[in-house]
């Protein structure tokens, strides 16, 4: 069942919310001890909130759009006195004193929080398997990733532990897990949807959104979640659109560019081949071809758009992020979060705590953002990295002025096996080459599950759009979901 089908049958009085909570409770204790989505399952809270829905619908009082739908949380979103690990020995026995923006709004919208999900250390990676705590496992295929970082979060969905979850998406960490596991991931424009309590990557990318089963579902939640928020200064200050509303106004006249730089092999881009970004699989590009006709038989108008920068992303976002990142992470010091191993003096202490707590992807991320960001290097690193970022927000404003969206892959491939790019990590960065463009321009993009690939597995395409065209890109996703092929999407 949908989320939104739930809240009606709870509202109805049809099930009871005690009743959904219990029904995801015995799915979570009889599978995620395979799959792993979750780091913490709050049984009992979710109960007493479940208990308190009830008694409200009983005396008539309002309850909100999502009532009794269990919502699971990626592990680095703040929870009051509910700890908050970050899949990390860093934050180990730290108990926020505060929730999250989005985590009020989710329970003010009637959702019940069933647990917090397992993600990469500090959101970085594209599998999973850089948790301290142990991967997460894909649920169409226990031998291979979810995605990542918020892989615990797709899976969860998948694995219909919770119709709905929320990731965050900093470089693909929602969209690409959601491709990976047949479901769907919306990031919002960058400032739409608040960061306050969101452990923060690198701050001028992060962005928190869903992942759900349905295009419905996705949307509900992104309106729960979504508007300004005085507690983050880069809150976007404008009234909050409704996006549930317009859903099922088809794509009529839309006008939608297939993405020449992700596309290299699709029937619609001639000889891009050398300016396009490599190691997207051909039956990926098929499923891209399928939903552009898909699009175009439901009245959209296709055409082939090229952002020649969209090929440098990757090499800027992997000095941005670290670049970030090495400024962020400094905070955890041994002294005021989490995790210390003592020593001497203060400096070794210090030096102690970062080495016992942090994995070796961090480490990597705080050593490159460190080098890319000294005082020999900015120039020719960080720099160089910020002007491809403007480059990059000219050329798709450019692309904007004369398409509505651009359509492409969400990732090069459909899920790979555990540990196929653990010993790798330019490998396993190649995952973000297509999802990367909308971080550093800040625009949304959703992925839509759309078939599956030659291994039968799920296959995510694409949609991404100006600032703030969030209604629109919702609207073309809901019909490339009527139009998807059976097979990977379904669970
Ligand atoms: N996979 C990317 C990285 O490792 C993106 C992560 C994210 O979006 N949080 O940085």
């Amino acid at each position: 069942m949908s989320a939104l089908a739930l809240a009606a049958a709870v509202k109805s009085g049809e099930r009871s919310a005690a009743a959904v909570v219990e029904e995801h409770l015995d799915r979570i204790a009889e599978r995620d001890g395979e799959i792993g989505a979750f780091n913490l399952v709050l049984a009992a809270e979710a109960r007493a909130d479940a208990a308190r829905i009830d008694s409200a619908l009983a005396r008539g009082e309002p309850v909100g759009p999502l009532a009794g739908v269990p919502v699971a949380l990626k592990d680095n979103l703040c929870t009051r006195g509910v700890p908050t690990t970050c899949s990390s020995r860093m934050l180990e026995g730290w108990h926020p004193p505060y929730d999250a923006t989005v985590v009020q709004r989710l329970r003010a919208a009637g959702a019940v929080v069933v647990g917090k999900t397992n993600l990469d250390e500090f959101a970085m990676g594209s599998s999973t398997e850089n948790s301290a705590f142990g991967p997460t496992r894909n649920p169409h295929d226990t031998s291979r990733v979810p995605g990542g970082s918020s892989g615990g979060s797709a899976a969860a969905v998948a694995a219909r532990f919770a119709p709905l979850a929320l990731g965050s998406d900093t470089g693909g960490s929602i969209r690409q897990p959601a491709a990976l596991c047949g479901v769907v991931g919306l990031k919002p424009t960058y400032g739409r949807v608040s960061r306050y309590g969101l452990v923060a990557f690198a701050s001028s990318l992060d962005q928190i959104g869903p992942i759900a089963a349905t295009v419905a579902d996705a949307a509900a939640c992104y309106e729960a979640i979504s508007g300004h928020d005085p507690l983050d200064s880069t809150s976007i200050d404008s009234p909050r659109e409704l996006v549930t509303a317009s859903l099922e106004r088809g794509v009529d006249g839309l006008r939608v560019g297939v993405l020449a730089e992700l596309c290299a092999g699709s029937t619609r881009v001639e000889g891009a081949a050398g300016s396009a970004v490599e190691g997207v699989a051909a039956d990926v590009i098929a499923r891209v071809d399928t939903a552009a006709a898909a699009l175009e038989a439901a009245g959209a108008s296709i055409s082939v758009v090229s952002a020649p920068s969209a090929v440098l992303g990757l090499s800027a976002y992997y000095l941005i992020a670290p670049a970030e990142a090495s400024s962020n992470l400094a905070r955890y010091d041994g002294v005021r979060y989490g995790l210390r191993v003592d020593a001497a003096n203060a400096a070794e202490m210090n030096v102690n705590t970062r080495t016992a707590g942090f994995g070796a992807e961090v480490k990597r991320r705080i050593m490159l953002g460190t080098y890319a960001l000294s005082a020999g290097y900015y120039d020719a690193f960080y720099g160089k990295a910020l002007r491809v970022r403007t480059l990059m927000r000219r050329e798709f404003a450019a692309a904007y002025a004369d398409v509505d969206v651009l359509l492409g892959p969400t990732t090069p491939t459909t899920a790979f096996e555990l540990g196929a790019k653990t010993a790798d990590p330019l490998l396993m960065y190649l995952n973000d080459v297509c999802t990367i463009p909308a971080n550093l321009t800040g625009h949304p993009a959703v992925s839509v599950p759309f078939g599956s690939g030659d291994d039968g597995l799920p296959v995510g395409v694409q949609l991404m759009g100006p600032a703030l065209s969030e209604p629109i890109l919702l609207r073309a996703a809901a019909v490339l979901e009527q139009a998807a092929p059976s097979g990977g999407g379904a669970r």
